[in-house]
């Protein structure tokens, strides 16, 4: 008796109904609606938190790199996206990851030179002006540039933009200003993962350390 049903594809996992009409690599959130082109643009620029096996963190991954790891078996899930996201392909679907975990340790070197950015220069200065306490949005130089002030975690601070307008290319002593404290470089490897990040889900801060004050 010839078969009549269509040869199956051998499914790793199957996927939820209508996911086959859906164009591979495309998003729904956990009622299976599909996601709209802004937040489908927001989502390719989506990074996933790689852990080592100490649950170490080692870096923030591009979503794609992070399921190919998945597929691959070279690492886990530990968190899935808080809103229930999946990705799916013409034959199955995929939970989004926030937070994978490595199946294998692997041995970084460490440098104690941490890049200064803005994101991170913010975060460590708890985005709070040095000056007045406000909200800050800015970086201000204590030696101004123009004075041979360097760009560096020592002589840089967050500060709101009044402040920052109000400081211009003046000294803190020319002014009677004076710095709470002094500024350094934060320590710890995180740093490193956090100075890069703009915004972090909220489910990575545990793996990430209490960022020093
Ligand atoms: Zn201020």
């Amino acid at each position: 008796m010839p078969d009549r049903h269509p040869r199956r594809q051998p499914a790793v996992q199957s996927a939820p109904a209508g996911a086959a009409r859906r164009s591979p690599g495309a998003l729904s959130n956990g009622t299976g609606q599909r996601t709209n082109g802004q937040s489908q643009t927001s989502w390719r620029k989506r990074r996933v938190l790689l852990l080592n096996t100490t649950f170490e963190p080692l870096t923030a991954l591009p979503l794609r790199r992070a399921i190919v790891l998945l597929v691959c078996g070279k690492a886990e899930v530990v968190h899935c996206d808080s809103a229930g996201m999946v990705l799916h392909s013409a034959s199955r679907a995929i939970e989004v990851p926030s937070v994978i975990r490595l199946s294998r340790f692997v041995k970084v070197p460490y440098h104690s030179n941490i890049p200064l950015t803005r994101a991170g220069l913010l975060l460590r200065d708890n985005y709070r002006c040095v000056y007045c306490g406000a909200r800050a949005e800015t970086i201000d130089h204590v030696v101004p540039r123009s004075r041979g002030g360097t760009h560096s975690w020592d002589n840089c601070v967050a500060s709101c933009a009044k402040c920052n307008h109000r400081k211009a290319d003046k000294t803190l002593s020319e002014l009677g200003w004076e710095l709470p404290v002094v500024p350094r470089a934060p320590r710890g490897r995180h740093w490193r993962l956090l100075a890069r990040l703009s915004d972090a889900d909220p489910q990575w801060l545990p793996y990430l350390g209490k960022p020093a004050a």
